[in-house]
């Protein structure tokens, strides 16, 4: 049997791959087992930063490996302490907690909004209020907070106090707010799953003073957006808003699993010793690679992420079998005439490959790709849309 064979037969079927096998690759390159080149424009959902075996991050790892590749979290490592230093002082948040995932780490944001809740409101206040179409992960809590039905039907009973309201609405979330004894609010200022859709900018400003004015805790996803995905270093910074609570992934740790929570004035001595845990969380490898991505992203880098980003929305806006373009930075939605995944396998046969989300065509290119790769992928995408 070949991989695709094996993988077929004894990888629970939860995923639908696309016909490729990547045995390796070079920045924004990617090979397959035949030796056939593909452009990469998702760096594995917006993981691979700076594109696939990096130097710098690679050496920060295999430097780390070499020293110790695990501790757990009874002891002091140097990457994880320098990690949260570098997190807190770009963004300002005031401490880290670092789990491995997206999806933790928006449980942990969870837990911090209502343990504050309920030390400064009572027991009762635990609603957490989200958005319709947003996506916050697959464990049952975070799927409770998803705001997409279609998540939640093989899976009842959901976790309780989760209310979603219609993104940009601002009187239905205003709404929400007075029927429910809000612990915190949730939500991606640029939804990624659900179609790459930039929120309005007017509408996060109204939800972040709706937040402070009620002492409920203004939790930002920035799971997908975040690590200079959207020309900012997190997306929330393209609002000139002041969350409470922010979470990453994906992009933090260039390849490797990491989560972290970014734990602001508000809450930032909510939790006290076992209040949350993980056993791999902070790991010493993942934030070696973290700490060579996050002092990378720098003006420049995000000047070159917005200048790419313009570089795609002018090539793409208008084309011949395209109907819209959405998003910000290299986080990209292109709505094509033809169904997205049929638009998406043509770039593959064509030697690119990009991703969906909902009706679009989603790009999450490294945020570093050389300006030649892009317009190369962009002429290829172009095409297959036609
Ligand atoms: C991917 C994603 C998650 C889930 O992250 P995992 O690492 O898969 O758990 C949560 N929120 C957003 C916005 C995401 O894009």
């Amino acid at each position: 049997m070949n991989i695709k064979e094996i993988d077929k037969e004894f990888v629970a079927g939860t995923y639908k791959r696309f016909p490729v096998e990547i045995t390796g690759g070079k920045g924004s390159i990617v090979w397959d087992e035949t030796g056939r080149e593909y452009i990469d424009m998702g760096s594995g959902i917006g993981v691979t930063s700076f594109g696939i075996a990096d130097e710098e991050w690679q050496k920060a790892v295999t430097d780390q490996i070499g020293k110790v590749q695990h501790t757990s979290n009874l002891y002091y490592t140097s990457p994880c302490a320098l990690l949260a230093k570098m997190l807190c002082e770009k963004t300002g948040m005031k401490k880290v907690f670092f789990s491995n995932s997206g999806a933790e780490a928006n449980e942990c944001a969870i837990k911090a909004a209502r343990k504050y809740a309920s030390e400064k409101k009572g027991e009762d206040y635990f609603t957490i209020i989200t958005l319709v179409n947003s996506f916050h992960g697959r464990t049952i809590t975070t799927l409770s907070a998803t705001g997409q039905d279609k998540f939640h039907e093989l899976f009842q009973p959901m976790t309780p106090g989760f209310v979603s309201v219609p993104a940009g609405d601002f009187e239905a979330l205003k709404k929400a707010v007075s029927e429910n004894k809000t612990a915190g609010i949730m939500m991606e200022c640029i939804q990624g799953e659900g179609g790459v859709i930039a929120l309005d900018e007017g509408y996060v400003k109204q939800v972040a003073d709706l937040a402070k004015a009620n002492d409920i805790v203004l939790i930002i996803d920035e799971v997908q957006s975040g690590n200079g995905r959207s020309g900012a270093l997190y997306s929330y910074m393209n609002y000139g808003i002041d969350p409470d609570v922010v979470t990453t992934a994906k992009g933090l740790g260039g390849g490797l699993p990491l989560g972290a929570t970014l734990l602001g004035e508000k809450v930032e001595n909510i939790f006290s010793f076992g209040d949350n845990g993980s056993t791999f969380g902070g790991n010493p490898v993942c934030c070696a690679g973290a700490l060579s991505i996050l002092s990378r992203i720098d003006s420049a880098l995000l000047e070159g992420v917005r200048r790419k980003s313009k570089i795609i929305f002018e090539t793409l806006a208008g084309a011949p079998g395209t109907e819209g373009i959405s998003g910000m930075g290299l986080m990209i939605g292109v709505k094509t005439v033809r169904p997205a995944a049929e638009v998406v396998a043509k770039c593959i046969e064509n030697g690119v490959l990009c991703l969906t989300a909902k009706d679009k065509v989603r790009l999450l290119p490294a945020l570093n790709i050389p300006d030649d790769l892009l317009i190369k992928a962009l002429g290829i995408i172009k095409k297959a849309a036609e």
